[in-house]
């Protein structure tokens, strides 16, 4: 963390806007990285000794649920809607890692995908050994995958598959396994349905990559006792504790029910069915139990205030959009409150153990809109050309000098109301070190143009990161009209001088 901070402060010494803007605000809108909010609520006991010593602490799972359940489903296929449709039917819920996505893709599937209570996610967009490509190419995969995804669709996606598995680490790998961890971190994804602990081979710490443990049912002739026999390996695996994040596990892998049986995707249903509606299970995507298990470790509560007979407790958690997913946070109170009350006086209800759900604010959704603007020949950040199509009368353009090492971004705000909490996450290749850098501005007033110059810190000296084409994406956050926005602004560069 502190490096991130140290980067932070340098960059925003660069900033130049009329406005105030301080370095140390930073802290309180972003938590490990992640956009964060606060939100309060207020506990009435039956006295002021009970409301002095309450104690509000987090749950590791929603109330109830003793595992969490998820499915991973790969590629472009266009049979994902039967998959889709056979989960639903069962109660089940699973994430479409997709590939390339056109108009009639996003609307004929992704839609019905969604519909049906699923997520997608990203499993790069040539679908390539990502150690058989040089680092620029294997992070534009990833990265270039989501931004492309995210803006055809407008959905968020946070968790990440990789296309045939990961592979080992060789003389002739062009990149490590590392090297595509810290990519997808950069890249803004958090986890996926790959292996337990994956976090581990890719040289991260657990919570950097949230992954259960994958089992399958056979895709191509589905199977129950397949089926059973991963199931039950799971649940052993979490019961003697080999799980770093939680108790997850998650069925994939292709949607190709139909490849030995016409009727594959039957055999699928009533496999799934043998394990559907069970009370102490949570059927999630796995953008929710990302976003779960993120907030659990993430997310702080800490007591404001007490008043007679009633405690105000602060919490702070990780915005919806980062994790694409709007999930609600267990939390358990000691001693047994009469009353807890949400915001705008609305009641939330406690069970006899003092467990309760706490939802997010109604402010915070997903992005309704997700626009992508480019500058593939790093052109001029203030080119009229770098407009955005879904939100008429806003201009991001972000331009690389690389002379001076630094990302030059124009704002220009003439869609005739305020914006508002914009912030950004410059998501780098590889040739820079370190941690994403992070930026953040109260707002952006109607008619004013804001301009930065964030430094892209410490730079590696090997060629292996100058080859090919570095692609950006300064991904900006913000609200207009009171409704959360996200536009990719991202920038190409060659740096033809090292090749
Ligand atoms: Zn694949």
């Amino acid at each position: 963390m502190e490096r991130r901070l140290f980067s932070l402060i340098f960059a925003f010494s660069f900033l130049l806007f009329s406005g105030s803007v301080f370095a140390d605000e930073i802290g309180q809108h972003f938590v490990h990285g992640l956009a964060s909010y606060s939100q309060e609520i207020t506990l009435e006991f039956a006295s002021p000794e009970e409301a002095a010593a309450a104690e509000l602490t987090k749950l590791e799972m929603p109330i109830g649920k003793k595992l969490a359940v998820s499915s991973r489903w790969d590629d472009s296929s266009r049979e994902h809607l039967l998959m889709s449709r056979t989960l639903a039917e069962n109660g089940w819920k699973g994430t479409f890692f997709l590939n390339k996505c056109d108009e009639s893709y996003a609307q004929d599937i992704v839609s019905r995908l969604v519909k049906d209570g699923h997520s997608i996610g990203i499993h790069t967009t040539r679908h390539p050994h990502l150690e058989q490509v040089e680092p620029n190419r294997m992070f534009e995969e990833i990265l270039g995958n989501r931004v492309m995804l995210e803006s055809v669709n407008d959905l968020c996606a946070s968790t990440f598959t990789f296309p045939f598995g990961l592979g080992r680490d060789t003389e002739d790998s062009l990149t490590t396994a590392h090297e595509q961890g810290i990519a997808l971190v950069r890249a803004g994804l958090l986890g996926g349905p790959e292996s337990i602990n994956m976090a581990e081979r890719l040289g991260l710490k657990p919570e950097q990559f949230v992954s259960p443990y994958r089992f399958v049912a056979n895709d191509s002739d589905p199977q129950l006792e397949t089926f059973e026999k991963g199931w039950k390996t799971g649940e052993n695996l979490i019961a003697e504790g080999k799980s770093t994040i939680g108790p997850y596990i998650a069925l994939g892998t292709h949607s190709w029910q139909r490849r030995v049986h016409q009727d594959g995707f039957e055999r699928l249903g009533n496999i799934l069915a043998t394990k559907s509606n069970l009370s102490e299970i949570w059927y999630c995507d796995s953008n929710e139990y990302t976003a779960y298990r993120l907030n659990f470790l993430f997310a702080e509560i800490k007591k404001k205030s007490v008043n007679g007979n009633r405690a105000v407790f602060v919490i702070s958690r990780i915005e919806p959009q980062e994790t694409a997913a709007v999930v609600d946070l267990g939390v358990k109170v000691s001693p047994l409150p009469q009353k807890a009350l949400f915001s705008h006086g609305k009641i939330l209800s406690v069970n006899d153990s003092g467990e309760f759900m706490i939802p997010n604010e109604a402010s915070q959704t997903l992005p309704v809109h997700i626009d992508r603007i480019d500058n593939p020949e790093n052109g001029p950040a203030d080119a009229e050309t770098l407009i955005s199509t879904e939100f008429p009368g806003l201009k991001i353009g972000s331009q690389i000098d690389l002379e001076k090492n630094v990302l030059n971004i124009v704002i220009t705000n003439e869609t005739g109301k305020t914006i508002t909490k914009v912030k950004g996450h410059i998501r780098l290749p590889l040739k820079w070190k370190g941690e994403t850098p992070l930026w953040f501005v109260e707002k952006i007033e109607n008619k004013s143009t804001l301009k930065m110059n964030v430094s892209l810190g410490e730079i590696e000296s090997s060629n292996r990161f100058r080859k090919g084409e570095l692609f950006i994406d300064n991904q900006c956050d913000f609200l207009v009209d009171g409704e959360v926005g996200r536009i990719h602004s991202t920038v190409t560069i060659r740096e033809t001088a090292e090749n």
